[in-house]
């Protein structure tokens, strides 16, 4: 697959928001280990909305701002902040109506990159940025011009990034004062994060 048109990005979409929506209990269970147990409704509110404003969308850069800021006006909470600042940083590197693969690339970078401008959480802090940054350094290490190759890397880093927070120590924010509650439990953000990214590449198959 050597373009990425917005028909296969809305498709990604729609699998991402299936798949999360089936595990909607499951990551609240997780959330509520350590902190309110609202994680699986925040996304799939947050996911719904993105999706909602994605439907329209005839090019990448006004469709991703579009799902960025509708998610984060509509939506309240750190969920829909970070996945608001994820799409609206995939905005500024993407253009046209079909991507390459370096398009591709660059885009899920330029997310990445805006979301740090959110959130001071690294990896190894156990939030869902132990899915994104892994994914997106794995994107970014896979030379292919194989669109599909380079998502699966990509959700192939995500899941083992979600995998690697079981044994972690929670590091970051309020869930820092449970920390050793944590131990043994996958972060809510890191698994509903890597099933996002796991979509992705599903979609694609
Ligand atoms: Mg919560």
């Amino acid at each position: 697959m050597d373009k990425l048109t917005i028909t296969d990005f809305k498709a990604m979409l729609d699998v991402a928001l299936k798949n999360i929506k089936a595990k909607e209990e499951e990551f609240s269970k997780l959330d509520a280990v350590i902190g309110d147990g609202d994680h699986g409704t925040a996304i799939v509110t947050a996911l719904s909305c993105i999706v909602r404003s994605a439907q329209q969308g005839t090019e990448f850069k006004s469709m991703l701002t579009d799902m960025g800021m509708n998610v984060m006006l509509e939506v309240s909470g750190s969920t829909s902040t970070l996945l608001g600042a994820l799409f609206l940083g995939m905005s500024d590197a993407a253009e046209g109506t079909e991507l390459d693969a370096d398009g591709v690339r660059k885009m899920f970078a330029s997310g990445l990159a805006n979301v740090q401008q959110q959130t001071a959480a690294k990896v190894g802090d156990k939030t869902m940025m132990d899915a994104l940054v892994p994914a997106v350094e794995a994107m970014k290490a896979c030379t292919s011009s194989d669109i599909k190759e380079i998502l699966d890397a990509g959700a192939k880093a995500a899941l083992a990034g979600a995998e690697a927070t079981v044994p972690m120590k929670a590091n970051f924010g309020r869930a820092r004062n449970y920390g050793e509650r944590s131990i043994g439990y996958m972060d809510s953000g890191a698994a509903s994060w890597s099933c996002m990214f796991a979509s992705f590449a599903e979609a694609l198959k």
